[in-house]
């Protein structure tokens, strides 16, 4: 009785928590980019048509809901295997020490980024697109809120690294906090619909294996190719990146530098 307890409250603060932080992220971007300095930040729009009409922004906010009460329940099976020491999950930072901690950050996030890409694959896999990927890709020209409008079976499927992570090796709270809040931002600005990252951003040495707003957009425009989370290592190595995704985000910058020039002169 005392455990249910306890896991109804974790529950609810869980539930509580991450619907505030997604929340927040969402309505913060969407405000920011398709509302309030819309007109400004149109050169940097990716897509030329706005494809979105209210309905569908509607829709990805009642998906990301459920979304968030399936993640919610997940996470409560898990803080069950928790208390009853099924799991690797610790909460003294002391015993693995603040290396470690950073070091396990950095892991979930690339083995994170290695089962995105290779389930995301499997889900475009024509026997399964329909039941359980196709809901994410209705939105064609995603808004912020798009991050988390998952059918429930792709959320079972995403959150399946969590249970790796939470079995696999000792990781502490803190570190599981820190990733998903990585995690959850991320994919937030993935979804933008508007390209942030710099210019040269796609050829520098290190950052063009982080994909920038465009990579994971052209992916929800056309779906057969750019697959990839966080970095654009697998798609290279599988040749998956779509052929003209360098020339998409140079066409954005230049609109930009067109846009500034033209304020200036303005001016
Ligand atoms: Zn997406
Ligand atoms: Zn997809």
């Amino acid at each position: 009785m005392l455990q249910f307890q306890s896991l109804a409250t974790y529950g609810v603060e869980d539930l509580v928590a991450n619907a505030i932080i997604y929340g927040l992220l969402a309505t913060t971007f969407f405000m920011l980019f398709w509302v309030v300095y819309r007109k400004k930040f149109q050169p940097r729009r990716i897509q030329k048509k706005r494809k979105h009409p209210s309905a569908s922004i509607r829709l990805e906010i009642k998906n990301s809901i459920i979304a968030l009460m399936v993640f919610t329940v997940i996470d409560v099976l898990i803080y069950a295997a928790q208390l009853n020491g099924y799991t690797q999950i610790y909460t003294d930072i002391k015993q693995y020490g603040w290396l470690y901690l950073g070091f396990s950050v950095v892991l979930m996030i690339l083995l994170h980024d290695t089962w995105f890409y290779f389930t995301h694959r499997l889900m475009h896999h024509p026997k399964i697109y329909r039941a359980v990927h196709k809901v994410h890709h209705l939105s064609s020209d995603p808004s912020p809120f798009a991050a988390l409008s998952l059918h429930p079976f792709e959320v079972m499927i995403d959150a399946g690294v969590f249970v790796v992570f939470a079995f696999l090796f000792p990781v502490h709270m803190a570190a599981l906090w820190i990733w998903q809040l990585t995690h959850l931002t991320l994919d937030v600005i993935g979804h933008l619909g508007y390209e942030i990252y710099p210019k040269g951003f796609n050829t520098h040495w290190l950052f063009k294996f982080k994909t920038p707003t465009t990579h994971h957009n052209m992916h929800h425009e056309k779906s057969n190719g750019n697959y990839g989370l966080y970095f654009t290592w697998w798609d290279r190595i599988f040749k998956t990146e779509f052929k003209n995704y360098n020339q998409v985000f140079n066409a954005i910058h230049e609109k930009v530098a067109k846009a500034e020039e033209e304020s200036k002169i303005a001016a």
